[in-house]
C-alpha cells in the first residue's frame, strides 16, 4: 500500500503551452479510495497517467510513501492498472489471465492458485476459470481485466481509467458495489477516473473534483454535497445541481433581487469582507415548503416534473431560475410555492469560492 503525494505537480504537454494540470499539492492517504471526477478535458487522464508513469510531469514530483517515483517507468512503480477497455489474452483461460501478473513475478503456483481463486470469487468468475477468455461476454472480459489489476498483493496502488465504460448498464451498479467491497477487503489505495458522478460517489471515500486542469476540492461525498468549496462543485454534484443566485449582502441578509434571505452571521461577515461577485448557493432538496404560520419566499412555478422519488419544481425566485425538490405530498397552489431557505443550508460564494 502507498500514500500518494503530488508535490508541486504541474504538466504542460508542450513547453510554453497550456497547462493541462495547474500546479497542485496533494497527499492521498494510504488505503483510500479516490475518484477523479470532472468533465471531459479537465485533466483526469493526464493526472492518472502521471501517477502510473505513462506521462512524465513537466514540473514537480510524485511520491509513493517515501519513494520518489517521478522518473520510474510504470513497470517499476508497483501499481495495478485497469483501463477503459479489457486488456486480456484472448487465447488463454480466465485462470491463466488472472495468474499472469503473478507468474510474471515468479510467484509460487500454490500461492497463485489460492490468490486467483480468491479474486475470481470476489468478481464472480469462479465458474468460468477454465474457459478461454475469447468465448466470454464483454462484461466478463472487463471483470478479468479488473481481476488482473487487483490480483497482486504487493502493489502500492491500483489505478482505474473509466473501467465500467464497456459494462452493460444494468451490471454497472452491481460492479460498482463489488469494487467498493473489494476495496474494503483488500485495503488498497485506489485511484479511479470517471466523469460519472454516481460512479464517483458510490465508489470513493474521497472525490477529487477537477475543472480546467485544477483540483477544486477533495472531499467525502457528504462534504461535496453539504459544503461545495467552489460553485462548479455545487453545480456538478447533485441532481439537479445547486442553485446559485447573484446577490448582495446587507447585514445578515442576502439580497436576491427584491428578496431578502437570512444568512449565517459569520458567513455574511466573511462575504462582506471578501467582496467580488457574490452568489448565494442552496441545494434544490434543502429548500423546504413554508409552514402555514411562516411567511417564507414566493417561488413562481414554471414547471413541475414527477421524477418518481420526488417532484422537481422549476420556477423563478428573485429574478433567477430556481430548482426545488419536493416530496409528492406537497401541495402547490395557483399562487405558486412558498418556501423557506433554512439558514444552515444557505452558502455564500465570492468569485465562485465558498466564503467563511
Ligand atoms: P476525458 O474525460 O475526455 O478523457 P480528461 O479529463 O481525462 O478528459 P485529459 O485527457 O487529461 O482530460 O486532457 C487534459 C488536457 O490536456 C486537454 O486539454 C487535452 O486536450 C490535453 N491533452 C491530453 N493529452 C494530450 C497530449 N498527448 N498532447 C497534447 N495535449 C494533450
Amino acid at each position: 500500500m502507498a500514500r500518494i503525494e503530488l508535490n508541486n505537480l504541474a504538466h504542460q504537454y508542450a513547453p510554453g503551452g497550456e497547462y493541462a494540470l495547474q500546479p497542485m499539492q496533494h497527499v492521498w492517504e494510504d488505503g483510500g479510495a479516490y475518484a477523479l471526477l470532472g468533465p471531459s478535458g479537465c485533466g483526469k487522464t493526464t493526472l492518472l497517467n502521471i501517477i502510473s508513469g505513462l506521462v512524465q510531469p513537466s514540473e514537480g514530483k510524485v511520491m509513493f510513501g517515501e519513494q520518489d517515483v517521478t522518473t520510474l517507468s510504470p513497470e517499476r512503480r508497483n501499481i495495478g492498472q485497469v483501463f477503459q477497455f479489457p486488456v486480456i489474452y484472448d487465447t488463454m483461460t480466465v485462470y491463466d489471465n488472472l495468474a499472469f501478473p503473478l507468474r510474471n513475478r515468479g510467484m509460487d503456483e500454490t500461492y497463485i492458485h489460492g490468490r486467483v481463486n480468491h479474486i475470481a470469487g470476489m468478481l464472480g468468475l469462479e465458474d468460468v476459470l477454465k474457459r478461454r477468455a475469447n468465448n466470454l461476454t464483454a462484461d466478463a472480459k472487463q471483470k478479468i481485466s479488473l481481476g488482473r489489476g487487483l490480483v497482486r498483493e504487493d502493489v502500492g496502488a491500483v489505478l482505474f481509467d473509466e473501467p465500467l465504460t464497456v459494462i452493460d448498464p444494468h451490471l454497472k451498479w452491481q460492479l460498482r458495489r463489488k469494487l467498493r467491497e473489494i476495496h474494503e477487503q483488500l485495503n488498497l489505495t485506489l485511484v479511479y477516473v470517471t466523469h460519472d458522478q454516481t460512479e464517483a460517489l458510490t465508489f470513493a471515500d474521497k472525490v477529487v473534483v477537477m475543472l480546467a486542469g485544477q483540483v477544486l476540492q477533495v472531499g467525502t461525498p457528504q462534504a461535496l454535497f453539504e459544503r461545495p468549496e467552489h460553485t462548479f462543485v455545487g453545480y456538478f454534484i447533485g441532481s439537479p445541481g445547486m442553485n446559485f443566485f447573484d446577490c448582495e449582502v446587507d447585514g445578515n441578509e442576502a439580497l436576491v433581487g427584491e428578496e431578502r434571505v437570512q444568512v449565517d452571521p459569520a458567513m455574511a461577515e466573511a462575504a462582506r469582507n471578501a467582496g467580488g461577485r457574490l452568489q448565494l448557493g442552496i441545494r434544490p432538496g434543502l429548500i423546504r415548503p413554508a409552514g402555514a404560520d411562516e411567511t417564507g419566499h414566493r417561488v413562481k412555478v414554471d414547471k413541475i416534473e414527477d421524477l418518481g422519488d420526488y417532484e422537481l419544481v422549476t420556477g423563478h425566485f428573485g429574478g433567477h431560475e430556481v430548482h426545488v425538490r419536493l416530496d409528492e405530498t406537497t401541495k402547490i397552489d395557483s399562487d405558486g410555492l412558498r418556501v423557506v431557505f433554512p439558514v444552515d443550508n444557505v452558502l455564500l460564494y465570492s468569485d465562485d469560492r465558498l466564503v467563511g
